[in-house]
């Protein structure tokens, strides 16, 4: 039911048919009877600033932002959160009855949320951990990882000039590995991860020498179709703890819904089985 009071949210990317927010956040609505609808917008790939211009003044209340204009969110904001700073891509911006906009990124609080709801007891602060790619996910993963304490991030990488420009433009200890050298980068870390679009269905897969980290380590996946990726079952075979991309995706949404509709996400609705069945279907 929309009504007069009803308060607009939604995601922009392109394509957007895919995405799974939409599902996430109008299940939360309906089940917390807020008054509040959240809908996909496909703008072209290169008249991203119109359309950000034209939802100034609080047309809608924020917008979650996704493939391809994490990077170019950050541009369009007269404000930058030190987290959408630290990666150098927004996937939330707010939008303030003034006209004002606010870039913000919760994919390190997904990313962190979710090792702490699929792996209890992982501390960030204890040991190196080593990030396979290094694209937006990637620099987002490790700026989180720093900002939360962690040690030492090492970037491995297929191409390894990507690695080190992520390392140079981060603060802290961040090292470039190239991918021959994962088995190298693997040794001591508490945790692996893959940031990278391999393993995506189509996408080609990874070879990730998984037998180099410590038994105590996580192998954590950002990719989440398939949900169980060949490098987690990779992961699971050798009896390492596993985090799925998809806990991910739904841990960054809440901070966001929380910044749009004013409250957290009610939990008696399972998110996670609808986007499972979506996924499956
Ligand atoms: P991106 O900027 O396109 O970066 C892709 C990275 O993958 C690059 O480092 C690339 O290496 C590497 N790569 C691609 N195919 C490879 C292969 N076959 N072998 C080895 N490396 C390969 O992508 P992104 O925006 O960082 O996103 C990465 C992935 O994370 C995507 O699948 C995205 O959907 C996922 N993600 C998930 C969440 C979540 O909430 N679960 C959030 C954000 C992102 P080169 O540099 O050598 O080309």
């Amino acid at each position: 039911m929309i009504t007069g009071r009803t308060v607009v949210a939604g995601v922009a990317g392109n394509p957007v048919a895919h995405s799974l927010s939409p599902l996430i956040h109008n299940a939360w609505l309906q089940a917390a009877g807020i008054d509040g609808i959240y809908v996909p917008f496909a703008p072209e790939a290169d008249r991203f600033d119109r359309f950000v211009d034209g939802l100034r003044g609080g047309a809608i209340r924020g917008l979650n932002v996704t493939i391809p204009f994490k990077e170019v969110a950050l541009s369009v904001a007269d404000e930058v959160s030190v987290r959408a700073r630290g990666a150098a891509a927004a996937n939330l911006l707010v939008f303030d009855a003034d006209g004002r906009v606010t870039a913000d990124n919760t994919d390190g609080i997904g990313l962190l949320a979710a090792f702490r709801v699929q792996a209890p007891g992982f501390d960030p602060t204890a040991a190196p951990v080593a990030i396979l790619g290094a694209g937006g996910a990637a620099r987002g993963a490790a700026s989180a990882l720093l900002l939360a304490g962690c040690p030492e991030v090492r970037i491995v990488n297929r191409t390894l000039a990507r690695a080190e420009a992520v390392a140079g433009a981060l603060h802290g200890q961040v090292f470039a590995y190239p991918i021959g050298a994962a088995g190298e980068a693997f040794a001591g870390v508490g945790a692996v991860i893959n940031a990278t679009s391999a393993g995506l269905s189509g996408q080609g897969e990874l070879e990730a020498p998984l037998e180099a980290t410590p038994e105590t380590a996580v192998v954590m996946d950002m990719v989440y179709k398939p949900l169980e990726t060949p490098f987690l079952a990779q992961g699971r075979k050798l009896g390492r703890r596993t985090v799925d991309g998809l806990e991910m995706l739904i841990r960054q949404a809440i901070p966001s819904f929380e910044t749009f509709f004013g409250r957290t996400p009610p939990g008696e609705v399972d998110v996670r089985a609808l986007a499972l069945k979506t996924l499956e279907g």
